[in-house]
């Protein structure tokens, strides 16, 4: 069976280099489905401007038309801190024998070494690794000794084990990230064609980037 694909996010708001960037590895990596998991609050950085259930209907908007893009909320659903150890360990149970590739962007897998129980991550899932603009792959420290112990080159390793291997791919590099989409949306700019259209009318339509006090 194909692995199924793990993208957890803030997504505050959803972008096309988010979105880009998950087609290009369903595709590449042949993965059964792509499911995007919006973080309820995220334990590594400060809180979303956008409440989780906007951040969830734009989401819900974006993916609507790609059939293998699938939206999973629990940790939307749940409350306190989403931990991704926590939120893998689930749908490990649900799936106890599939591949599961836990897909991050290479600034994110940078930050592994911070998250909770992040050595246990390797455990109940693969690494997928996307290239992003400006960051490079680490070579030295925890990551560079994973890298070694984990690393693979073969899509192969993905479809035959369950878990366990770092795979890093190249996807078409898209500067767009979600801190300069508001910065820009704030200050009362389009995000036009940085964003799907459905996702600008939500927005627009909500006012959920409106500036405030914080
Ligand atoms: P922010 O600017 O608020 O940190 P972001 O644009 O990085 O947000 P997140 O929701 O934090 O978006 O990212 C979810 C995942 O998508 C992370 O693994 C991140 O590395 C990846 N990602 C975000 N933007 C891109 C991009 N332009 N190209 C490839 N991957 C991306």
């Amino acid at each position: 069976m194909q692995p199924i694909g793990l993208f957890g996010g803030t997504f505050d708001p959803v972008h096309y280099g988010h979105l880009r960037t998950a087609f290009e590895l369903w595709q590449e990596l042949r993965l059964a489905e792509v499911r995007f998991m919006p973080t309820g609050s995220p334990p590594h950085r400060e809180q979303p401007y956008a409440t989780p259930e906007m951040r969830l209907q734009m989401v819900k908007a974006a993916v609507a038309s790609q059939p293998a893009f699938v939206v999973d909320d629990r940790e939307i659903r749940r409350t306190g801190v989403s931990y991704s150890v926590d939120t893998l360990t689930e749908v490990r149970k649900e799936f106890p024998y599939r591949s599961l590739c836990l897909l991050l962007g290479m600034d994110a897998f940078l930050g592994l070494p911070n998250w909770h129980r992040w050595r246990e991550l390797l455990d109940l899932a693969h690494i997928v690794v996307a290239h992003r603009p400006g960051w490079r792959a680490p070579t030295m420290g925890p990551l560079g000794e994973v890298m070694v112990d984990h690393g693979t080159g073969t899509i192969r390793d993905l479809h035959q084990n369950p878990s366990g291997r770092v795979y890093v791919h190249a996807v078409t590099q898209l500067e767009i990230s979600s801190t300069e989409l508001r910065h820009l949306i704030i200050a009362g700019r389009d995000p036009q064609y940085l964003v799907p259209e459905e996702v600008r009318q939500i927005i627009r339509d909500t006012r959920c980037y409106a500036p405030r006090q914080r």
